[in-house]
């Protein structure tokens, strides 16, 4: 089949090399230039496991093209999904400029029948939006041509992106069109074949669907958030609670780890999203309230703590910090916790050296020229002279350093665990100040 996908994003590029993995002819469109020419000179704009080699594999095979000719692209595929950004407006609504431009430039170019596939997280009503746009740039052209729009919400994780696109937990479906129907399910057949994972439901059930997962998780980190400061004032250790609730098969083990806050490119937005959508609808979602709230405190806990440990003044200190994603895996900085962590330590006067294993080239580019933020070639470099070392992230490679040398390297033994990936028992017995988050226990 034919494939054309808006936007060479996380979303786009994991979508259009996944379907291009299963044979179909792919064009991958995307507004800028340079990600574009990279892109078609081999290279990869962002991290994610497993994607260079797809890609190159399926460019190779000429199965899939990039380009920035959205009328070519229109016009080669039937099906076309959408899978731009819709970055946080001022409001905190989604901003669907990029979602509705896309829309525009199909019913600009579109000669004959389309499929549109609406995949970008998109508050409930827009794919009326979505189909008035295009009925707008129709009725511009005099030109009645047919179309569908339908919602495809994406559930990928970064990092595990590959992965979670072959072998999905589910696939939602809105659609209320019988043929566009049918188009879908024959281009994720492949992805099911062993177990019919496809949910068809109505468009605005599958839009709200995507928002509910999200808030979902967001709400039970920052449940587990709002345990661990009890925990802490009680003396009980949340990492142990943690394993006995997550036992619990109607709880679950996923999503229960108490941390420096959850960040990242889709559940702030998506939580605020949301919650705007609940005001207009004058149902404020005052739950969900609390999750932000209970995360943006717990995003300026590290620093809150370096700060009653060390004063509020914090000139003349340089800290370390081992973690810039918003997660494993990723090189995303979307609103990672780490934004807030740098921000507020240069602001008490700090020095921050940090390193994060493949972050790097897109911390340099985000904090170019920020007086007193460095980057640092190895972890250990980052931690020489430092007043503290502060993990932000758990990648892998933080689990078991070489603590002998970590400490040696640090002016004072201290460590802030904002990923709780250290025994706080083994780390006293090491010699280490530790902090976790919601590890009280008297023991
Ligand atoms: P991204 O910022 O990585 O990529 C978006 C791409 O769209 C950019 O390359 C941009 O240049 C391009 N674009 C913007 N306007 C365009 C236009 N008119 N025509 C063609 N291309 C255009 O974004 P992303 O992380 O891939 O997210 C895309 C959507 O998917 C968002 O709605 C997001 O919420 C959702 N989503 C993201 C994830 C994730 O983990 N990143 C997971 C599920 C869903």
């Amino acid at each position: 089949m034919k494939i054309t996908v808006f936007g060479a994003g996380y979303v786009g590029l994991v979508t259009a090399a996944c379907l291009a993995e299963m044979g179909n002819g792919v064009v991958c469109v995307d507004v800028d230039k340079d990600r574009i020419a990279l892109l078609n000179a081999g290279g990869v704009p962002i991290h994610e496991p497993g994607l260079d080699g797809l890609l190159q594999r399926n460019v190779a095979a000429g199965r899939l093209e990039f380009t920035t000719d959205a009328a070519a692209a229109v016009a080669h595929a039937t099906l076309v999904f959408i899978a731009v950004g819709t970055p946080p407006a001022e409001d905190g609504s989604a901003d669907l400029a990029h979602v509705l431009a896309a829309a525009t430039t199909v019913g600009r170019h579109m000669r004959d029948y389309k499929v549109v596939v609406d995949k970008s997280t998109v508050p409930v009503g827009t794919a009326d939006r979505v189909h008035a746009a295009i009925a707008h740039e129709l009725k511009a052209r005099g030109t009645p041509l047919p179309y569908a729009v339908v919602s495809n919400p994406e559930f990928l994780k970064e990092g595990a992106a590959i992965d979670d696109f072959m072998r999905p937990d589910r696939i939602v479906l809105g659609c209320d069109d019988e043929q566009a129907g049918l188009l879908l399910r024959a281009v994720y057949a492949p992805f099911v074949r062993n177990r019919d994972r496809l949910l068809i439901m109505d468009v605005r059930s599958a839009e709200l669907t995507k928002y509910a997962a999200n808030a979902m998780l967001a709400t039970r980190i920052s449940f587990m958030n709002e345990l661990a400061l009890l925990a802490e004032a009680l003396g009980a250790d949340i990492e142990q609670v943690r394993h006995g609730i997550g036992s619990d098969p109607r709880i679950g083990t996923h999503f229960l780890y108490a941390g420096c806050g959850w960040g990242g490119s889709c559940f702030p937005k998506d939580v605020r999203a949301l919650l705007r959508t609940g005001a207009e609808a004058g149902q404020p979602l005052s739950l969900l309230q609390s999750v932000l709230r209970i995360n943006q405190r717990q995003r300026a806990l590290l620093s809150d703590r370096v700060e009653a440990r060390f004063g509020s003044d914090l000139r003349g200190h340089v800290f370390a910090l081992w973690g810039l994603a918003f997660k494993p895996g990723t090189d995303d900085l979307r609103e990672a916790p780490s934004l807030t962590v740098v921000d507020a330590l240069l602001e008490r006067g700090a020095q921050v050296v940090a390193f994060d294993p493949v972050a790097m080239p897109k911390a340099a580019a985000l904090w170019r020229g920020r007086e007193g933020f460095t980057l640092a070639d190895t972890p250990l470099d980052a931690v020489r002279g430092a007043s503290a070392l502060l993990l932000l992230t758990e990648w892998r490679e933080f689990r078991s350093p070489d603590f002998d040398a970590l400490k040696a390297a640090l002016r004072e033994p201290v460590l802030f665990d904002g990923r709780n990936l250290w025994d706080p028992a083994q780390m006293r017995e090491l010699g280490f100040e530790y902090h976790g988050i919601g590890r009280g226990a008297r023991t």
